[in-house]
Order: C-alpha cells, then sequence, then structure tokens
C-alpha cells in the first residue's frame, strides 16, 4: 500500500491502486467535472480548461472569439428571421 496526495483536495490517502490519484469518490468526481475536457469554441481543439466556464483553448482563440461574437451581434441588428 502506498501513500499518494489527492489531486483535488491535497489531503494524503493510501491505496493499493498504483494509479491513485483522488482520497475519495467524490473528489474524483469533482476534478471530473473540473477538469473535463473541452472543445475550443473557435479553434475546435480539445483542451483541458482551468475555468469551468471557460470556452477557448488559449488566450489566442477566445479574443478571435470574442471577435467573431461582436461580429454576430452587429450582424443580428439587421437580423433575418430563421424561420
Ligand atoms: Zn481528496
Ligand atoms: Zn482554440
Amino acid at each position: 500500500m502506498a501513500q499518494y496526495n489527492c489531486l483535488m483536495c491535497g489531503q494524503e490517502f493510501k491505496s493499493y491502486n498504483e494509479n491513485a490519484k483522488y482520497c475519495s469518490q467524490t473528489c474524483k468526481g469533482t476534478a471530473y467535472i473540473k477538469y473535463q475536457w473541452k472543445k475550443c469554441e473557435q479553434c475546435g481543439e480539445e483542451y483541458k480548461p482551468r475555468k469551468a466556464s471557460s470556452k477557448y483553448c488559449s488566450l489566442e482563440c477566445s479574443n478571435i472569439g470574442r471577435k467573431n461574437k461582436s461580429a454576430d451581434k452587429q450582424s443580428d441588428c439587421i437580423s433575418v428571421p430563421f424561420e
């Protein structure tokens, strides 16, 4: 049995599992949600977001994405109905 530090809460725990990363199912679940892979809305690349609310893989993509979004908003003003 080896000792590990939980990647989520930092607490020390012991496990028989060599690949153990979390002290409990709760920490595992939280980590999964928090560090879930996301697809960048700009380039489509998969990345691990640092924030649950992030949408882009990099600052670059975020800048481009934001620019595109504001351009979308402008064209919305002359809106052509889709339906
Ligand atoms: Zn933990
Ligand atoms: Zn990207």
